[in-house]
Parts: structure tokens; C-alpha cells; sequence
């Protein structure tokens, strides 16, 4: 089930990154020992010389200790996305399991609690790709666009039966409007929400008896990795409209949207470019994914390096300020187990799976911080 990409992900994580940090262990250690036979047995000795090279190799490990603890981790803020690190390189330390031995944060004001393993599998966070799967499940709350669409007839619907997440229709009304508002244009036009697996494989054989396999695999996913699978995903287009692509993606955070397939990330994504496909991930997240250019594959990885007591503080645009972190799940989403999470004490809290190894939690930390 999961082949090549999830382990794209997992590779280039904190697993991998022990891994890697262990194979440059031993290769170190291996090269001085041959280094330092060698270096006996052709000069015959040498005590001095020997002393001197021990010296230089912990002069270089104390070097090279100092740089990796004085690299910067503090979180994000709007005005800093350089600090975000998206492809994990120098993350020597932050391998936010919230499990590891440093809890200098204040206990009293954390309590841990259980979480059922399935919640990786479940939640706005979630990641659907080629290469990670969507586990289907009973308690999907799918609700049709046209029952509701008195309430917002700025867009059409391509078919009657177009679906999708019940909260988030209620976002895609705030935000279809406000392009109205906008610009004036209603010819708004939904093509695409909820798909089952039915639905989706449907859909991949009529494109493939239409355009080929090659173009079809270009655009449509293989059952069961479809992020239309979510019901937190839209295709939303205009017909009268050129520009409204633009409109859409320039301003689609700020209703917890993201676009999520851009032009020059197709190689992370492994989608082709579509302009038209939106993906709901509610906020602050979809605006921290605004802020530093980056799509889900990234974001999910960013996330790793965050743990409770040491989280993501992001301060939204709206003055809010947010801390954001992840715990590894303890287990397998599927073993029917429990993971403990630390959550700070009568704070509310919003908990996500990552559809990977583990779980996002969200929390407000003081909404009453406004600078205007
Ligand atoms: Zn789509």
C-alpha cells in the first residue's frame, strides 16, 4: 500500500533523518579509525602527532556542536517565511515526537490525552497524494451543494450531485461570494467536490477511453488517492471570467483554502498544474502555506520539527496567535490503539491526523492579541 512517495515523505523525515544521521555516525567514526591506523603504521608513532589529531577532531566536533545548537528555532512569524525550513535540511534536533526527554515546558499547564490512532487517517490536515492513500470511512459528513444553494447563488453547480464536506461548504459560500463581491462575476461554476472510490474509477476510465491512458493519469487520480476522496476538496472555475483563476488563488487562504497544485511544484505534488483545484485545510494553516510558497507535501514535513513544548507560534492576520505542533502516533493508524498527546490545559484545541504517521494539533493562544 505504501509504495515509492510515502517514503518520499518518510524518508525525507524525522526517521530518515535519524537513519542518516546514524550512517554519518558510523562513516565518521569508520574514517577515523582507518585514518588513524594508517597514520601509525607508516609514521611508526608518533604520540604527538596522534595527540594533535585528537585535538583537531574534537576542536571540529565542538565546532560543529556549537553551529547545530545556535541554529535558529524559533517559530515563524508573517514576516519571516525565510526561517521556515520546508526541506528539513538542519533539522538535527527537532524531531517533534512531543515524547523526547527535554519537557522544560511548564507541565502544569499541559495534561495528556488519548487519542484514538485511527484520528491519523482523519481530519483537514490530511494528506491525499499519488502516493498516500485515503482510508474511507463511515462517518464522512458529506452534504450536497444544490440543497443549500439558495443561500449563496452566486455559482452553478456542473452537476446536481456535486457534494462536499458539511462544514466546508459553509467556507466555499464565504468565499465564491466574496469573489462576487469582488469582481462582479456570478458565472462561477463548481465542477468537482466529494468522489467515492466508485465515482473516482468511473471518471479515470472515461478519460482514459477519451484522451489516452498518458493524458489521463496526467489529471485524474487512481482510486483511493484522490483528494476529492476528502470532500475537502473543490474544482472551481469561472466561464466568464479569465482572470478568475487569479482571484481564487491570490485570496483562497483567507477562507482556509490553498491551491494546491501549482505549476512549479508538480515534481512534490506529483499533479500536473490546476489552476482550478482547491483544497480546504482551515486556518492558520492555509495561510502559513500562503506565506512561505509551499504546498500540503511540505507543510506536513515543516511540521515535524515542531513538538508541544516546542510549537509553532504563528500570528495570523487577523491578530490571532496560534501554536501549532505534531506527535508521532504510538502505533499504526489501523492497530486500534491509542496515542497519548500532550494538549495545554483549558485551552481549546483542534486535533488533525496527518494521514501519515501522526497527529497536528492547533491551538488559539490568545485571541485578545490585537495590535490595532
Ligand atoms: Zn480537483
Amino acid at each position: 500500500m505504501h509504495n515509492g512517495n510515502i517514503n518520499y515523505l518518510r524518508d525525507s523525515s524525522r526517521k530518515s533523518k535519524k537513519n542518516t544521521r546514524r550512517k554519518n555516525k558510523d562513516t565518521v567514526g569508520g574514517l577515523l579509525y582507518r585514518r588513524r591506523r594508517g597514520f601509525l603504521s607508516r609514521s611508526g608513532i608518533s604520540a604527538g602527532a596522534a595527540a594533535l589529531f585528537v585535538f583537531i577532531i574534537t576542536l571540529i566536533i565542538l565546532t560543529v556542536y556549537f553551529f547545530i545548537n545556535s541554529e535558529p528555532r524559533s517559530p515563524i512569524d508573517t514576516s519571516d517565511t525565510e526561517n521556515v525550513s520546508t526541506s528539513g535540511v538542519g533539522d538535527s534536533e527537532g524531531d517533534g515526537s512531543g515524547t523526547g526527554d527535554e519537557t522544560q515546558a511548564d507541565e502544569d499547564k499541559y495534561e495528556l490525552i488519548s487519542v484514538d490512532n485511527s484520528i491519523v487517517n482523519k481530519g483537514y490536515l490530511i494528506l491525499v497524494n499519488p502516493w498516500c492513500e485515503y482510508v474511507f470511512d463511515d462517518d464522512e459528513n458529506i452534504v450536497l451543494l444544490y440543497k443549500n444553494k439558495d443561500k449563496s447563488p452566486h455559482y452553478g453547480l456542473a452537476t446536481a450531485s456535486i457534494s462536499c464536506d458539511a462544514y466546508i461548504f459553509g467556507r466555499l459560500n464565504e468565499f465564491v461570494n466574496a469573489y462576487y463581491e469582488a469582481t462582479g462575476d456570478d458565472g462561477t461554476i463548481i465542477n468537482s467536490g466529494h468522489r467515492t472510490y466508485e465515482e473516482q474509477e468511473a471518471l479515470l476510465t472515461s478519460r482514459i477511453e477519451s484522451v489516452g491512458e498518458e493524458e489521463a493519469y496526467k489529471y485524474v487520480a487512481i482510486p483511493g488517492y484522490s483528494e476529492h476522496h476528502t470532500g475537502y476538496a473543490l474544482d472551481i472555475v469561472s466561464y466568464e471570467n479569465s482572470e478568475a483563476a487569479g482571484w481564487y488563488v491570490d485570496n483562497c487562504w483567507l477562507y482556509g483554502f490553498i491551491h494546491r497544485y501549482p505549476e512549479d511544484k508538480q515534481d512534490i505534488t506529483g499533479i500536473h498544474y490546476e489552476y482550478w483545484h482547491f483544497r480546504y485545510v482551515g486556518e492558520p494553516h492555509a495561510e502559513i502555506i500562503m506565506l512561505n510558497d509551499i504546498v500540503l507535501e511540505e507543510y506536513i514535513e515543516m511540521l515535524y520539527l515542531y513538538s508541544y513544548d516546542s510549537p509553532l507560534i504563528f500570528e495570523a492576520h487577523d491578530g490571532v496567535t496560534y501554536q501549532i505542533y505534531y506527535a508521532a502516533c504510538d502505533g499504526e493508524p489501523t492497530d486500534g490503539g491509542k496515542t497519548d498527546i500532550y494538549v495545554p490545559i483549558g485551552v481549546e484545541h483542534d486535533i488533525s491526523g496527518n494521514n501519515v504517521d501522526g497527529f497536528v494539533i492547533t491551538t488559539v493562544m490568545d485571541s485578545a492579541n490585537t495590535a490595532q
